[in-house]
């Protein structure tokens, strides 16, 4: 089951947390915008502090209206820390174009990133914990957990899921040419921008697949030559279909 959470806002509230300071234009609060940005990744940064040091932790994240989730053994140090529920803070970033300038101050990136504030806490609940294991194999390939060896309980055990309600939020994108101050346009030298993309490749199917196969129909989903960024956002919409319909 899908947890939609209902906001009663388009936009997260802007406190001194997650207010962009620095080229603020950029900047937006919209939950759009920022659930656009997490959709289209798989990857994140989880952000904490144990005993006054900074961990900065790359994972597999996925996104359930409001909450997101992650998960890992429960023997990390990380996780044995949220149980008791801590202060997080969840980033994605996507790097779209390398920008070069004719001055180096004025070198730059394209960009789409999102960064995400709330409490990080362990899920006990057995029912969003089942749901929670599923998702993270729906959300990415959507129907393919109900095609899979069922899930054994000693796996449940093992695995700990940890849920972070989004309270606050931004994100912040730079799309566009290069930046240069107005006198150094005359410079003779190349400026422009490198795009850059994610891009699926060639499935590479297991040796020891039993004969005869198919292949899965989510193929259609990761074509090889499409953008990782698209296919993850088209499979985050199918997910959100099938589990709010
Ligand atoms: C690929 C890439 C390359 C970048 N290269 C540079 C660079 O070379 N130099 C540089 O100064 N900056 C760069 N940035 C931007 C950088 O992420 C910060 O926005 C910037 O350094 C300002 O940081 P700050 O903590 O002073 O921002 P502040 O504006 O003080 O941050 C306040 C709040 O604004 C929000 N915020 C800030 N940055 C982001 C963000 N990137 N995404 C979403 N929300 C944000 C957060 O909620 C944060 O708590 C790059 C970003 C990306 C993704």
């Amino acid at each position: 089951m899908f947890r939609q959470t209902t906001p009663d806002t388009q936009s997260y509230p802007v406190t001194e947390r997650n207010r962009v300071k620095r080229l603020h234009e950029r900047g937006s609060y919209d939950r759009a915008a920022v659930h656009a940005i997490l959709d289209a990744s798989l990857l994140c940064h989880v952000a904490y502090v144990i005993d006054g040091q900074p961990y900065c932790t790359p994972t597999i994240f996925w996104r359930e209206g409001e909450m997101l989730y992650w998960h890992g053994s429960s023997a990390s140090r990380m996780l044995r820390h949220l149980k008791q529920g801590t202060p997080a803070s969840l980033t994605v970033s996507h790097l779209d174009g390398l920008v070069l300038a004719r001055a180096g101050f004025n070198h730059s990136a394209n960009y789409r990133s999102a960064m995400c504030f709330g409490v990080a806490r362990i899920i006990d609940d057995p029912q969003e914990k089942a749901e929670a294991i599923r998702g993270v194999v729906d959300r990415f390939y959507p129907g393919r957990s109900s095609t899979l060896r069922p899930v054994t309980t000693q796996e449940v055990k093992a695995t700990t899921v940890i849920g972070m309600h989004i309270d606050e939020a931004s994100a912040k994108v730079r799309a566009k040419g290069v930046g240069d101050n107005e006198e150094d346009y005359g410079h003779p030298v190349w400026a422009g921008v490198i795009p850059v993309r994610t891009i699926v490749g060639e499935p590479q199917v297991c040796p020891r697949l039993v004969d005869g196969v198919a292949p899965p129909d989510l193929f259609s989903l990761y074509q090889p030559g499409e953008t990782l960024d698209q296919a993850l956002s088209e499979a985050q919409s199918i997910y959100e279909r099938e589990a709010t319909a």
